[in-house]
């Protein structure tokens, strides 16, 4: 097939699937791609971009945002007054979830692992001022939130309430589907910047966001090949995660396509201590990205994949690449977390 008939080919089907995805507007898009000048000179491989969905212009921004537009057009088509959600007291899609609520009305019930922390700050402290209510399960063990939505949402359905339950981390189908507009998006965008990107490099917590872009991907037929880090789960489990997450997005998009462990490669080694405490990998990272661009990584999740990416860059793993997108997917309300020495721990030995 030549690229023009490719070309309108992609443009039939983003019309037809995004007709299919109902979507309660919270933003502006697209979040700018800009090129990253000083970083690919200085690391004379593959040219490097920045898709800065930091920069969603709601709630303090981040890819939770996009999965939120599609929940909350599916909530308020179900009538729901409450959204509950849940994760760790520093979640972003907590807080997200906090905003989304607080616009359109609706009541927040935010479920916490652990138990109530004495220090209110970074996302906490904003999900508190959002007005979401809170709920700690007291267990450390983070499958404990789950239990604990499905229950407190079974309580309100009792007293008459109509809650809106939205998994740990934003992760369900609904949501993957506001992440599969994100990959038309970036495809519109690279047309019209003449931009021919052979790879995307994500941060892959709970997976909702991956799934998308995979999905996305394979929905246009794109020649983008995904690099994903985790920094949570170790990753045969988050891959089995991410391709049933796309399975059943695309179920609801009625495509009867499966997707398995396979199709959905993740990296590991660089999650450090674990999930939410920032490693010296990170705060290596972290600093060299914000002194040659001017962009503000994130601890828990960009600046884990970003050492991960850079450490591959150093080792020639990406020689094949010629242009390379990383996601920005937010996270900086944890710099106003906790007091920020880790930014001067440094890494020990080159891995
Ligand atoms: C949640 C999050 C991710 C990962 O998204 P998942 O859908 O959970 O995999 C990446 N970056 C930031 C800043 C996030 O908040």
């Amino acid at each position: 097939m030549n690229n023009k008939s490719l070309e309108l080919q992609r443009k039939n089907t983003i019309e037809t699937i995004s007709a299919q995805i109902p979507r309660h507007s919270l933003a502006q898009y697209p979040t700018p791609l800009r090129p990253a000048k000083q970083l690919s000179e200085y690391l004379s491989g593959p040219e490097l971009w920045f898709k800065r969905d930091d920069l969603i212009s709601f709630g303090f921004g981040g890819n939770k945002i996009r999965g939120l537009e599609v929940m909350l057009a599916d909530a308020l088509a179900q009538g729901a007054d409450t959204l509950i959600t849940g994760a760790g007291v520093q979640s972003n899609h907590v807080r997200a979830t906090a905003a989304t609520a607080a616009y359109a009305g609706l009541r927040c019930i935010a479920v916490y692992w652990g138990n109530q922390p004495a220090q209110v700050d970074g996302n906490y402290r904003l999900t508190k001022l959002l007005n979401a209510e809170f709920r700690f399960t007291q267990s450390d063990d983070r499958d404990s939130v789950d239990a604990m939505i499905n229950a407190v949402a079974e309580v309100q359905r009792w007293n008459d309430v109509k809650p809106y339950a939205i998994p740990r981390g934003g992760a369900c189908a609904m949501g993957v589907l506001g992440h599969v507009l994100a990959v038309f998006e970036l495809y519109q965008q690279c047309l019209s910047q003449g931009v021919e990107p052979d790879a995307i490099v994500l941060a892959v917590g709970s997976g909702g966001t991956y799934a998308g872009w995979l999905l996305g991907i394979r929905l246009l037929n794109l020649p983008w090949k995904m690099l994903c880090y985790t920094v949570s789960r170790e990753p045969e489990q988050v891959s089995q995660q991410v391709a049933d997450l796309a399975t059943q997005a695309a179920a609801l998009l009625k495509l009867d396509w499966t997707f398995c462990a396979e199709d959905t490669p993740v990296f590991g080694g660089f999650i450090g201590q674990g999930y939410g405490i920032p490693s010296p990998e990170a705060a290596e990272a972290i600093k060299q990205i914000g002194r040659s661009e001017g962009i503000l990584l994130d601890p828990v999740y960009t600046g884990k994949a970003m050492a991960g990416f850079l450490h591959g860059l150093r080792n020639k793993q990406f020689e094949q690449h010629k242009k390379i997108i990383f996601v920005h997917t937010g996270g900086e309300p944890a710099f106003f977390a906790g007091n920020g020495d880790w930014l001067n721990s440094s890494p020990t030995a080159e891995q």
